[in-house]
């Protein structure tokens, strides 16, 4: 077992009597190339206990499975779960968690997290999520899974290269927002590849690229603070096009000119404009 080629993974599928289905993002990653540099930059070791997202038809889980890891697997689509729980019936070190890996914008799925903390509490080797994600949960998951599992240490995934842009963009960029400043407090983002259409069947309309995040050991506040933080990012962007002064006042009230002036900041600029150092010291300052 060293990942499926298309033609593989077009058998798998008809043998089941399935096709591959849009809505549920299943571009399946054929080009095995691509696939095993993914693996490369997640580095997982035998002794490390792995998230898989939308396994598939299991291609990138069997190369993980080969590293002597664990996987923790989690599948929505009724007909591949079943699939896959034939495919990996002989395999201990595979559990499938069948379902959505959502349960709510910023819920993940209770069973997947009741199934990952009971493994993890006997894995001496770190957490590492590892996955060609479907593109409709990419941000709120990474998000999620920043936010609220540090027992994450590393997030290596494809993703649809817009998602990527925003997660690894600079202040004053177009691209900046909330997930580039939670993923660059929280984590150092690095692009592992850049995949083009045909690295997938069927074709997605998008490019897309493989990133690898590895959560940082310091944090500018403690880490159960990280929702707060996202929270008010995610409020003070939706008017990103206003002066802070103005867009800051939904969320920090009539202290918002207080704030900027004892953090040093010049309330005529832009949510944008502030570097993610910027946004921890108003933080701070809100906090107090
Ligand atoms: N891992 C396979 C590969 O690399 O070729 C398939 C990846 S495909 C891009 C995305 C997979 O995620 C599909 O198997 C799809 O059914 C599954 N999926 C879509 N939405 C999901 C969700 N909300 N929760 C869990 N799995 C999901």
């Amino acid at each position: 077992m060293a990942g499926q080629s298309i033609a593989e993974v077009r058998s798998l599928l008809a043998a089941a009597g399935l096709s591959p289905r849009h809505r549920l993002g299943q571009n399946f990653l054929i080009d095995l190339n691509l696939m095993r540099k993914v693996v490369q930059a997640a580095a997982p070791r035998a002794d490390d206990l792995l998230l898989e997202v939308g396994p598939g038809t299991g291609s990138l889980t069997e190369l993980l499975l080969e590293r002597g890891a664990r996987v923790i697997a989690c599948e929505l689509d009724r007909g591949l779960a079943e699939l896959l729980r034939q495919r990996f019936a002989d395999q201990p070190r595979f559990t499938l968690v069948e379902g959505d890996v959502l349960a709510g914008k910023h819920t993940l799925n209770p069973e997947l997290i009741e199934t990952w903390q009971a493994q993890r509490a006997d894995c001496r080797g770190h957490g590492r999520l590892v996955a060609n994600l479907p593109y409709q949960v990419a941000t709120p998951l990474l998000m999620e899974l920043l936010i609220q599992r540090p027992d994450i240490a590393t997030l290596t995934c494809t993703i649809q290269k817009e998602v990527g842009d925003r997660l690894l963009a600079e202040h004053g960029s177009r691209d900046y927002g909330p997930v580039s400043v939670v993923a660059r407090t929280l984590a150092t983002v690095t692009r592992v590849a850049l995949l083009p259409p045909q690295a997938f069947w069927p074709r997605p309309k998008v490019d897309s690229v493989a990133i690898h995040i590895e959560r940082k050991a310091s944090l500018p506040f403690a880490a159960e603070q990280s929702a707060d933080f996202a929270a008010l990012l995610q409020q003070a962007f939706t008017q990103r096009r206003k002066m802070l002064r103005v867009a800051l006042r939904p969320v920090l009230g009539e202290r918002a000119a207080e704030l900027l002036s004892s953090t040093g900041l010049d309330p005529t600029l832009r949510p944008e404009s502030l570097p993610p150092s910027a946004w921890h010291a108003l933080f701070a300052a809100a906090r107090r």
